[in-house]
């Protein structure tokens, strides 16, 4: 069994998942987890990674779930 199956981990049920509302429709919001990568140039912003509701990753905890937000 893996780590997503045995607890159901998911971006969408993290603490640090944005539902960002360009995004939500394709099912995908962006990780704030870390600060936002690099720019481009200096003039551009930051870039939080994009991440599909779907997606985990080892920062995933049961203890980072927010309660009610669950899919
Ligand atoms: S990539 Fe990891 S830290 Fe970021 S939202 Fe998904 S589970 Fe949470």
């Amino acid at each position: 069994m893996s780590f997503a199956d045995a607890t159901d981990a998911a971006c969408t049920k993290c603490k640090f998942f944005d539902n960002h509302t360009a995004m939500a429709e394709a099912g995908e919001g962006l990780c704030r987890f870390n600060p936002p990568v690099s720019q481009p140039s200096a003039e551009a912003h930051g870039l939080w990674p994009v991440v599909s509701s779907q997606d985990w990753c080892g920062h995933f905890s049961q203890d980072a779930m927010r309660s009610g937000v669950a899919d």
